[in-house]
């Protein structure tokens, strides 16, 4: 521990942002960084626990009082290392994840928590800025060889962990370009694209093969790979969207978020015109859904010039702090406001879409919904009940449905013959990450259904090693501290 005092030296501080009608003028990042000075009393506030309990909270098991040591001590090359010694992308997770890290940290209890993320994002640019990151390509080749099909977190992070063990490993990506929901999903106004061109490009230098255009199940024979390599690690993530089965959703302009949000991103990226963009300008634009693609989508309305943007949230409001049935240091659902909410946006809760409206071309026009109360009983699942009297419209010209995914696509299941479990994801458990057929493995969304980057990476980097084993009859690559706990 650097500094014993610094916990109550310093108070919280993060990096502040662009004012809000501002940044809405273009899709770039709006953060501005707190002073390296700054940062280094952030890492003082740490308090080098006994028992740590941000790093238990961490899916990666990073060691968090270790590099928060160092950057209080302005050594940040070394910082750089530890942090890379658990997470192979922490660029994308010190801006995107929730951190689930600083929940648990035990200043919380009483205080504001270590700003574990922000910390995390300062030490990787840094890293990156002094030329710190290089390539680092294996020096001996085994001769075994291995196909991932998906190029979003969890695909990279086995590349890149199977790669450094020596073996010949290609990515196979049905998009233009790598990156999955990183790049298609997360809007760049979360995180530029340029972030994830600058880690490929370190990955490519290492060696790993990336291919393109190239789907698995369409274009590219499934048993082909499977005969083709060694060993295949299923990272296709979890795309199938939900719908909505109401009245009208097939009316002009009731679009899944997905959509919105892909051709966006790809206008964004210079890959289509902003004629391809399903433009949300001078509309009155409702998003259903009040999560993570919720929250995107409202960013990006607002970045077109929406003329309103409303958002429904069918469950009742969260608490603005910690649930008592949720006490520290567990992850609480509590009421969640994001930039993207700050920018502009009215928020509904315990609202549910009874029907769409269109006009006599088939446009959607307005949208009924009803309020709703929830009922909870004990050993029953929670009820939804619709409150008399609630009813009512609202005009609405683009609906966006973020109503979250239901699992995995069944294209590569069934090719390759797998079987799926009850929540259609890919049936495989973290004991080894195998599906019941030897040498297929599956990891990230794919197999635990949509979750979190930083959840995605941990599952590429566990599933690596279990591969590696499978292949050579033992692994090297690391395994997180704490995954002797109970296996799901
Ligand atoms: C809009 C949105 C915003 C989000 N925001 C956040 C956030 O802020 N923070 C956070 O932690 N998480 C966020 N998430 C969740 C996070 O993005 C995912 O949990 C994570 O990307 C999952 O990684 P993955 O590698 O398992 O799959 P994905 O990122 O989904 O990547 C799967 C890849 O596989 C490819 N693929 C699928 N099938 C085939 C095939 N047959 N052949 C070839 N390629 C194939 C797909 O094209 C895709 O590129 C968000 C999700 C969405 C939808
Ligand atoms: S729990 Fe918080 S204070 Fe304790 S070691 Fe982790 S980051 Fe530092």
């Amino acid at each position: 521990m650097g500094k014993i005092t610094g916990f109550l030296e310093h108070k919280r501080q993060d990096e502040s942002y662009i004012a809000p009608e501002k940044r809405i003028e273009n899709y770039k990042e709006f953060t501005i960084p707190l002073k390296e000075e700054k940062l280094k009393d952030q890492g003082a506030r740490c308090m080098d626990c006994g028992i740590p309990f941000c790093h238990s909270g961490c899916p990666l098991g990073n060691f968090i009082p270790d590099f928060n040591d160092k950057v209080y001590k302005g050594k940040w090359k070394e910082a750089a290392e530890i942090l890379h010694k658990t997470n192979n992308f922490p660029e994308f997770t010190g801006r995107l994840c929730p951190a689930p890290c600083e929940e648990a940290c035990v200043l919380g209890i009483n205080e504001d928590p270590v700003t574990i993320e922000n910390i995390e994002k300062n030490i990787v640019e840094k890293a990156f800025e002094e030329g710190w990151i290089t390539a680092n390509p294996p020096q001996v080749r085994t001769n075994k060889t291995i196909a991932i099909i998906g190029s979003g977190p969890a695909g990279l992070a086995a590349a890149q962990q199977l790669n450094r063990a020596g073996h010949t490993v290609t990515v196979f990506e049905r998009d233009e370009k790598v990156g999955g929901l990183l790049r298609y999903g997360i809007p760049d106004f979360k995180m530029e694209k340029n972030v994830i061109d600058r880690r490929v490009n370190v990955l490519e230098k290492e060696g790993i093969i990336i291919k393109t255009n190239a789907h698995v199940g369409l274009n590219i024979d499934a048993n082909k790979i499977k005969d083709d390599f060694d060993a295949v690690i299923l990272c296709g993530g979890a795309t199938v969207r939900r719908s909505i089965p109401i009245p009208g959703s097939d009316l002009k302009g009731v679009t899944q978020a997905m959509d919105f949000l892909k051709l966006n991103n790809q206008y964004v990226d210079s890959l289509v015109d902003f004629s391809a963009v399903i433009s949300a300008k001078d509309k009155n634009v409702i998003v259903i859904g009040g999560g993570d693609t919720g929250s995107d989508c409202i960013g990006t309305s607002n970045r077109h010039g929406a003329k309103s943007v409303t958002n429904f949230e069918i469950l009742s409001k969260p608490s603005e702090g910690r649930p008592a049935h949720q006490p520290w240091p567990y992850w609480p659902m509590k009421l969640k406001t994001t930039s993207s909410h700050k920018e502009g946006v009215e928020r509904f809760f315990s609202v549910s879409t009874k029907e769409f409206i269109g006009d006599a071309k088939g446009n959607l026009t307005g949208l009924k919904t009803v309020e709703v109360e929830w009922i909870f009983e004990a050993g029953e699942r929670p009820q939804l009940k619709e409150v008399e009297g609630t009813e009512k419209e609202w005009k609405c010209d683009l609906a966006l449905l973020a109503l979250g995914f239901t699992g995995a696509e069944k294209t590569l299941a069934d090719q390759f013959g797998l079987k799926m479990d009850y929540r259609t994801n890919i049936e495989a458990t973290t004991k080894d990450y195998t599906t019941n057929i030897p040498g297929i493995f599956a990891a990230g969304d794919m197999r635990r259904g949509q979750s979190l980057i930083v959840w995605a990476i941990s599952e590429g980097r566990q599933a690596a090693h279990h591969v590696d084993a499978y292949l050579m009859g033992e692994s090297h690559l690391p395994l997180k501290d704490n995954s002797d706990l109970p296996k799901v």
